[in-house]
């Protein structure tokens, strides 16, 4: 039996294990195949504090995984399949192996969203890519590139993408942006962008490939079409926590609840445990829980106070 296991290995799973380890409660991470999170899939972090020139986010999560596993936290590459929280101790399954913990930590993080259009999934990694830091290159030279969205990561994927192609057209449903201004600055540099405002996408067309889409002007109603080669869907993100459904209580948006977020009150933060779900001994933090700072700062804040509750809870 483990004392704890820490599901997921963002920043917040990462920070979570190193102060779990240095407390010699020798923590369990199940980080998931594709260990990391967002940050894997992002370039430059120019925000994250003690980093004055900036770091690769790859770079980021591999020094906070190599500071956990450097105190002794056990980082397995496995994805957690099903869960029973339904009493102690907690059980948590990878396919058919069983583990058990006193304590769990929650730090699944959140995946990118999709537009539920026609073709979308047909043409996904055929022109279709919800990652321009993997995929831009392959539009070295492309004569049109559309980027969906308008908020940061939508403007960061603009960056990547004009790198190689010839004309980026970024593609946002409102008539403003909502990225911030340092970011929007980045782009309005670049000659090769085009924005089409106030347009949303309706269908992804094509015959092997993206090889085209239609869009709607939302205040006209009016529909068009434009050829273009690839298309980056880049409209937010959804808290991965369906696997936890039934389990622990989500909100209508999916992301998990916690006592910090619904129970506020001066004597929670006193005495009890902010950051502990519906269930007793089950926490969670970062992006799972977190729908408005979603920061890889704020998700390694929040890794580090989930610790410490549970290290309290322990003790207790
Ligand atoms: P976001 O801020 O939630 O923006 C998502 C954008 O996609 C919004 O403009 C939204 O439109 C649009 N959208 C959502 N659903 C859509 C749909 N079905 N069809 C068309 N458009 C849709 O998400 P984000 O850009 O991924 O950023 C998430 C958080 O990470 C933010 O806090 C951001 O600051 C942070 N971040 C920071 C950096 C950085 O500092 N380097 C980089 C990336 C992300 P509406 O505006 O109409 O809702």
């Amino acid at each position: 039996m483990e004392n704890v296991i820490v599901i997921g290995s963002g920043p917040a799973g990462y920070t979570a294990a190193i102060y779990l380890a240095r407390a010699e409660l020798k923590p369990v991470v199940l980080a998931g195949e594709k260990a990391g999170g967002q940050l894997m899939w992002t370039t430059e972090v120019e925000n994250f504090p003690g980093f004055k020139e900036g770091i690769m986010g790859p770079e980021l999560m591999a020094k906070m995984r190599e500071q956990a596993a450097r105190f002794g936290a056990n980082i397995q590459d496995k994805n957690v399949t099903k869960v029973d929280f339904s009493k102690k101790p907690f059980k948590v399954w990878i396919g058919e192996q069983e583990r058990q913990a006193k304590a769990v930590i929650i730090a699944t993080g959140a995946e990118s969203m999709k537009l539920g259009v026609e073709g979308e999934d047909k043409f996904l990694g055929k022109g279709v890519s919800t990652c321009a830091v993997c995929d831009a290159p392959f539009y070295k030279d492309a004569e049109k590139v559309m980027v969906v969205g308008g908020g940061d990561s939508a403007m960061e994927e603009v960056m990547a993408v004009a790198k190689y192609a010839k004309k980026v057209v970024l593609v946002h449903r409102r008539d403003y942006l909502r990225a911030s201004v340092a970011m929007q600055n980045k782009v309005q540099v670049l000659e090769n962008v085009e924005y089409l405002l106030s347009h949303e996408v309706i269908e992804i067309l094509g015959k092997q490939k993206t090889e085209g889409v239609k869009v709607k002007n939302i205040k006209s109603g009016e529909m068009s079409e434009m050829k273009i080669d690839g298309i980056f869907i880049s409209i937010g993100y959804k808290p991965v926590s369906e696997i936890f459904r039934g389990q622990v209580d989500l909100d209508e948006k999916n992301y998990i609840k916690t006592k910090m977020i619904y129970e506020a009150r001066v004597q929670l933060w006193l005495d009890e445990y902010p950051t502990m779900t519906s269930v007793e001994g089950v926490f969670a933090c970062g992006d799972v829980v977190d729908f408005r700072y979603r920061q890889a700062v704020t998700a390694a804040g929040f890794g580090t106070m989930a610790a410490l509750d549970v290290e309290k809870f322990l003790n207790k």
